[in-house]
């Protein structure tokens, strides 16, 4: 379909204030949270309904045209970059809370709603929406779901997909569907909403979210404490866990991030080679007992200070300073590029200083802060863009961080997802026949690849491949070539 007409069609059914159609302003939408790729889309469109979303789509479906959907745009891997020639289909008007069930602990929200504004909504009853990536203030409910989002008390309560019930999803070809239950908790035959979470916008778009609510903890108690080094702090985490207790949240930061958040936010955390901040919840009395457990597993780990939040404001303000730590980063490096894998706990340490080391090889700093009762790493490769070739050596960096995580038995991401970044790594990870697996899957669902092409798997660049199951081409196969 001739442009013009794509956009008259996309008018009558959003009318002119839904659809983006001049260059300057399709710009905003070039990128996501991984900023060094960048396409601008041919058009962009904002739906107000599953009905808008399923029209759009039908007309895609049609016409062969790709479409990406895009929540806030903070994703960190790319997931929600547009495809050149393709439509951009952004959520953001989709903010509606849909129903609040306090009885059965649920709520119906549309996919574009903020995820800290499903714990705001209902905070004044004492509940809360539990998965809280740092991003939270910001990012919206259908991209968690798209990406499988963590965050600081994922440890201890999981991920989201442990706290999504259901979900309405516009298919590929424009159908509507329900996947997971309704408000009885399980529901019968495959699991499709498990399949869903954390397919990163290519199995469909959801326009329909049913979340878990939890209640408040009776008591939180939250400790920071300060290393001599990475290896120590490590060794409290083990210390912690090993002693059976399943904290809420334990995070790690080293001495460059408590730096440029002390610049930045100024949380007042002492001058330290690596800090926790531990978090306990839960009743009164188990918390309180294993909160002088963890206090004596810090100091037996050689803490240097350990303070304890006095008040629901200090605790506000230890957190603040371990949230805004990827944004204070700006203060001290004009870019960063953020990696995310994960290592078995016990291989923190080995991991660290693996990193240390490919720091110094590749001449750039590494800077760490981390979910480090997850083992899930989050090195931020500072480089500066404007030096010719540093962008590239920051991610061959970052590559061989994945390539040391995956060597001591990691993963390849903890929760900001494959997208277009690590897709390229996936041969690394997956045999063959898992991969055609997990085709077989998205082809089931998209057989003609139109949904967020380009993303998770491996793009077919060599000639003679087509879409379809992943397949090794002979040439990569003969070790000839890559694949990208
Ligand atoms: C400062 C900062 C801190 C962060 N901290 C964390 C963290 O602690 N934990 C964590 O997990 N992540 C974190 N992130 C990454 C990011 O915020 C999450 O991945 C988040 O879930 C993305 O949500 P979004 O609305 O911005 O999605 P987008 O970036 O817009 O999209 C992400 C993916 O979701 C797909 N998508 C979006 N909406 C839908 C929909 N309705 N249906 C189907 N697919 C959809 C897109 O196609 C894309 O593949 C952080 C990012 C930043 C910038």
């Amino acid at each position: 379909m001739e442009r013009e007409k794509l956009i008259k069609a996309m008018e009558g059914i959003l009318g002119e204030r839904g659809v983006i159609h001049e260059r300057e302003q399709l710009r905003t939408y070039e990128c996501d949270g991984l900023m060094n790729y960048r396409v601008i889309p041919d058009l962009v469109v904002l739906p107000e309904s599953a009905e808008d979303v399923q029209r759009i789509v039908r007309i895609c479906h049609e016409e062969g045209i790709p479409f990406v959907a895009r929540g806030s745009g903070t994703g960190l891997s790319g997931g929600a970059l547009p495809v050149e020639s393709g439509l951009l289909i952004v959520m953001s008007r989709m903010r509606r809370i849909i129903e609040v069930d306090l009885e059965n602990m649920r709520m119906v929200v549309e996919p574009g709603v903020i995820n800290l504004h499903v714990s705001n909504e209902v905070a004044h009853e004492n509940y809360y929406y539990a998965p809280d990536p740092a991003s939270q203030s910001v990012s919206s409910i259908g991209g968690n779901l798209a990406e499988n989002s963590g965050g600081v008390h994922c440890l201890k309560y999981g991920f989201t997909t442990n706290h999504v019930m259901a979900a309405e999803i516009v298919l590929a070809d424009g159908e509507i569907v329900n996947v997971g239950g309704g408000k009885a908790n399980d529901a019968p035959g495959y699991e499709l909403l498990g399949a869903f979470v954390g397919s990163e916008g290519t199995l469909g778009i959801a326009t329909k979210v049913t979340l878990k609510l939890m209640k408040k903890p009776e008591s939180v108690r939250t400790l920071l404490a300060a290393f001599g080094d990475l290896e120590e702090a490590g060794e409290a985490v083990s210390g912690i866990i090993g002693a059976g207790i399943v904290p809420a949240a334990i995070e790690m930061m080293d001495s460059q991030t408590v730096a440029a958040v002390e610049k930045t936010v100024k949380p007042g955390f002492p001058q330290a080679e690596a800090i926790l901040i531990v978090e306990l919840d839960g009743p009164q009395a188990e918390v309180d007992s294993q909160f002088q457990r963890v206090y004596d597993v810090c100091e037996t780990a050689k803490a240097s200070e350990i303070r304890i939040a006095e008040s629901d404001e200090q605790r506000a303000l230890f957190w603040k300073g371990r949230k805004a730590a990827f944004a204070a980063m700006g203060s001290v490096a004009n870019d960063y590029y953020v990696q995310d894998s994960v290592v078995p706990r016990t291989e923190l340490s080995k991991v660290l200083k693996r990193i240390g080391e490919l720091s110094e090889e590749h001449g750039l700093q590494v800077a760490n802060v981390f979910h480090a009762g997850d083992g899930n790493l989050h090195p931020l490769v500072l480089y500066n863009n404007e030096n010719e070739g540093e962008g590239e050596r920051a991610e061959a960096l970052a590559g061989d961080i994945v390539f040391a995580c995956l060597e001591h038995g990691g993963s390849l991401t903890g929760e900001h997802g494959i997208g277009l970044d690590k897709k390229k790594y996936m041969p690394k990870m997956f045999t063959e026949d898992d991969m055609n697996t997990m085709q077989l899957l998205r082809c089931a669902f998209d057989p003609h690849h139109l949904c967020n092409p380009g993303k998770v798997f491996p793009t077919p660049r060599l000639c003679g491949e087509r879409p379809g199951p992943w397949k090794m081409h002979p040439i990569q196969k003969a070790g000839l070539a890559e694949m990208f």
